[in-house]
């Protein structure tokens, strides 16, 4: 239950209200989550002045605002399409023009098919109060009490990267079972994540290897059965989708 409301209009005054003792205050970018299954008393900081929702393309990068919308990322045409069409899957139209890019890496669970994409793209996240760059595969694994008062500024995706995106949900808009990314870089270097369960998605290669490596790495996931689906699916499907995407990335972009 939300019990206070602040706008700040500078980042040090967002920074110093989260970090008041007495009552929980926390960060809001979309607030479409923060507000979902709380009772307890919630103060919240609106960051929707402090200028953070830019979306700034570079040689090699897109620099994406903390407070940018799902939706404002999807419209970028400079981003991979396999990109799109896992922000497209995260969240109905609705959802995605309010829910932010901070705001879903936060409370994303594994089966987040935006999150999934963004760890195989090793995306970075620049965090203050120090201006603190993180990969998200640390940052996901310290998303608990540890990292409750930092707040996220900018992530910071490399666009000259190959990326194939594959799922499989009981419908077409519903959230995955398992969903695979495989990134792939100039230089050789291939990442593989795997979401559809648990808290986070799970980067289960990162290195230079052939096609056949690549699938062999599979065998280090071990997804959870669930009310979803059984761990052996989990797995069979993974290499299924993993064996798709590599296929695609060789058919359109052969290295
Ligand atoms: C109808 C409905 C259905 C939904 N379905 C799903 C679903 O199927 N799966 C799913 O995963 N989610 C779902 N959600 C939850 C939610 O939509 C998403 O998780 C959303 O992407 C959160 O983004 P937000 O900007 O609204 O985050 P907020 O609600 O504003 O914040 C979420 C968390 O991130 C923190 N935060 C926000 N911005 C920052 C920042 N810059 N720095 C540090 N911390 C920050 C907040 O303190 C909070 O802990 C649903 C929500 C609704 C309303």
């Amino acid at each position: 239950m939300i019990v206070e409301y602040f706008r700040p209009k500078t980042v040090s005054e967002a920074l110093s209200l989260v970090e008041r003792a007495d009552v929980k205050t926390v960060y809001m970018g979309g607030g479409t989550s923060i507000d979902r299954f709380t009772v307890e008393p919630l103060a919240v900081v609106d960051l929707q002045e402090l200028g953070l929702n830019n979306i700034k393309v570079t040689a090699s990068n897109i620099e994406v605002g903390a407070t940018a919308t799902l939706q404002s990322l999807y419209e970028q045409n400079k981003i991979q399409n396999d990109l799109k069409e896992a922000i497209y899957r995260e969240a109905t139209r609705n959802l995605r023009q309010v829910a932010t890019v901070a705001g879903t890496i936060v409370a994303a669970d594994g089966r987040s098919p935006f999150i999934t994409t963004l760890l195989g793209l090793d995306a970075v996240v620049t965090v203050m109060p120090d201006q603190e760059q993180i990969d998200l595969g640390d940052l996901l694994a310290l998303r608990s009490e540890k990292f409750a008062n930092k707040l996220i500024m900018q992530v910071t995706l490399h666009l000259k990267v190959d990326l194939a995106f594959g799922c499989i949900a009981r419908t077409p808009a519903d959230t995955p079972i398992v969903c695979v990314a495989v990134a792939r870089w100039l230089s050789g270097r291939s990442r593989i994540t795997v979401g559809g369960s648990g808290n986070s998605p799970v980067l289960v290669m990162d290195g230079n290897q052939t096609d056949a490596d690549e699938l062999a790495m599979l065998d280090v996931y071990q997804p959870p059965d669930d009310q979803w689906a059984t761990a052996e699916y989990r797995r069979a499907m993974s290499r299924v989708l993993v064996k798709r995407c590599l296929s695609k990335l060789d058919r359109e972009n052969p290295r």
